[in-house]
């Protein structure tokens, strides 16, 4: 064992629990446990990621001037206020890398995602953790728990694994209740299935403490390449470059985004088969008594009467290859996030947890 000291903060980091991908004794496993696209991603981005192979030898754009200008162009945004991450993981530890330190404090939702108090440990600041009300962010709780300390607050909106959403003038309120020295970080990975909501880039115009943070895994189907950003107030991605490796993103990786994100066509089918299929889930799941808020993402959470039956639910599940997420870990034990499938993985599904239900056990 190394006498070095470890830095304080890190032990007590809980390592990150991922979406499982395999189930013994079944071969095909229906994966519904991370929210991934159900479509996988625009044929178009995987020709430019098969043609950025020609490229391995080239350095990338230490800038990301190509897809920057592509996504100030779809979103209608300022390309030089966009900045851009390895998953938008990478972007969020930018942030607590610039703004927090040892001692400071990182507000994060009792729900929330489960990244803000590793990234709020990573660097010695100490994580926060103020109540919901009924699976939503309650802006008065932020409010009341914001310190002299307080550096950073996250909320995903929508939130995941909720799956519920915080309205315009909630975020209003939350924002102009901060003090000038906390910076909001308004998570939009689930932004695009969110009907008509452009991730609050206009709060982000009007206050120079917020970032809007986006990412290329869920709604384009990129996961596995690892693409995400943030749009803030030029300052802040002024400074957020200057901690930024210079070569995070590869070729590969910012020409398969630029091809995604031009494919509005694709993008536009996998919002309208999420929205089809995630009202499809909700109504059957309540109809079997199971309970299930209204969701503005792509997956929806199952809430059984008990944390019991929930582990049987899921027992129930994976005997039909079926993998979903268990939540406990996000304070939910009685519930399970099932991201919303394609027609037959929703049919696969609801069919199980009808019969499981049914059966009564
Ligand atoms: N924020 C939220 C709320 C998420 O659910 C996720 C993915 N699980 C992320 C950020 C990070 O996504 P990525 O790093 O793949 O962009």
């Amino acid at each position: 064992m190394t006498q070095t000291p470890v830095q304080p903060g890190i032990m007590e980091i809980a390592l990150y629990v991922s979406g499982e991908s395999r189930l013994e004794g079944h071969a095909e496993v229906l994966k519904l446990s991370s929210n991934e696209n159900p479509l996988g991603s625009s044929p178009a981005a995987q020709a430019a990621f098969r043609a950025a192979a020609g490229d391995l030898h080239r350095y990338p754009a230490t800038d990301h001037a190509g897809l920057r200008a592509a996504i100030g162009e779809i979103c209608g945004l300022d390309p030089d206020r966009i900045i851009c991450g390895v998953g938008s993981d990478e972007v969020l530890q930018f942030v607590v890398q610039a703004f927090a330190g040892p001692g400071d404090e990182v507000i994060t939702t009792e729900h929330g995602f489960s990244m803000y108090p590793i990234l709020a440990r990573m660097v010695g600041a100490v994580p926060v953790t103020v109540p919901e009300a009924e699976r939503r962010v309650d802006v008065d709780a932020i409010l009341a728990a914001v310190t002299d300390r307080t550096r950073v607050v996250f909320v995903a909106n929508p939130a995941n694994p909720t799956g519920t959403m915080l309205g315009a003038d909630d975020l209003q309120r939350l924002v102009d209740g901060l003090p000038p020295q906390v910076l909001f970080v308004h998570d939009g990975a689930y932004t695009e299935f969110a009907d008509g909501f452009d991730g609050g880039a206009g709060l982000v115009d009007r206050h120079p403490n917020v970032i809007m943070t986006r990412t290329f895994s869920k709604i384009h189907g990129l996961g596995g390449l690892r693409i995400g950003w943030g749009y803030a107030a030029r300052e802040v991605i002024d400074v957020l470059n200057r901690i930024r490796q210079p070569f995070n993103l590869s070729n590969a990786q910012m020409a398969a985004a630029e091809a995604a994100i031009r494919d509005t066509a694709f993008t536009a089918r996998c919002t309208d088969l999420n929205a089809r299929m995630r009202d499809r889930m909700r109504q059957s799941l309540i109809q079997m008594g199971i309970g299930c808020d209204e969701s503005f993402a792509n997956f929806v959470l199952a809430r059984f009467d008990s944390p019991d039956i929930a582990a049987a639910a899921d027992a129930a599940l994976r005997a039909d290859g079926i993998l979903v997420r268990r939540v406990g870990g996000y304070g939910l034990p009685a519930a399970l996030r099932i991201t919303v499938g394609d027609e037959a993985g929703v049919t696969r599904v609801l069919d199980c947890l009808g019969s499981f239900m049914a059966s009564g056990d």
